[in-house]
């Protein structure tokens, strides 16, 4: 048996969760490094740090897999919420389902010369492709 599967027998082991609590502790120390002009900031992340890794290591030591479960759960849906929010303000109003089946329908190519995202229809075999911004022509397979 390995190191850690004696490391973590009975326990919960590491999950996505903890190891993204572990590293939000590291990033927010080093961000932390530019307030030590500014105790009180200071003090208040260092204790937010701390706080992040206990969660983090607690989890991975706890033995109670349905309330790690429960919080697995949270944060994929967290992480969910914050990708489809990403994909709006990428994509403006426009919504999640439509922008899939347009993928379906178009193929996006760039132009050679100008680098424009340009939409052509899929499975109509060679075309020939006029960019809308810089009028060049090439051939594309859709
Ligand atoms: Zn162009």
């Amino acid at each position: 048996m390995g190191f850690f599967n004696r490391l973590f027998q009975g326990r919960y082991g590491p999950d996505k969760f903890s190891l993204a609590l572990l590293w939000a502790g590291v990033i927010l120390s080093l961000v932390n490094g530019f307030f030590m002009g500014i105790p009180v900031v200071y003090r208040i992340l260092r204790v937010l740090v701390l706080a992040l890794y206990i969660f983090g290591i607690f989890r991975m030591f706890s033995r109670n897999f349905a309330a790690r479960h429960r919080e697995l759960a949270w944060y994929n849906g967290l992480v969910g919420q914050i990708k489809g929010l990403w994909r709006r303000v990428r994509y403006g109003s426009r919504n999640v389902v439509n922008l899939n089946a347009e993928r379906k329908k178009y193929k996006y190519l760039i132009c050679p010369q100008c680098r424009q995202k340009l939409r052509v229809p899929k499975g109509k075999g060679n075309l020939r492709v006029t960019c809308s911004k810089c009028g060049c022509k090439f051939n594309a397979k859709s």
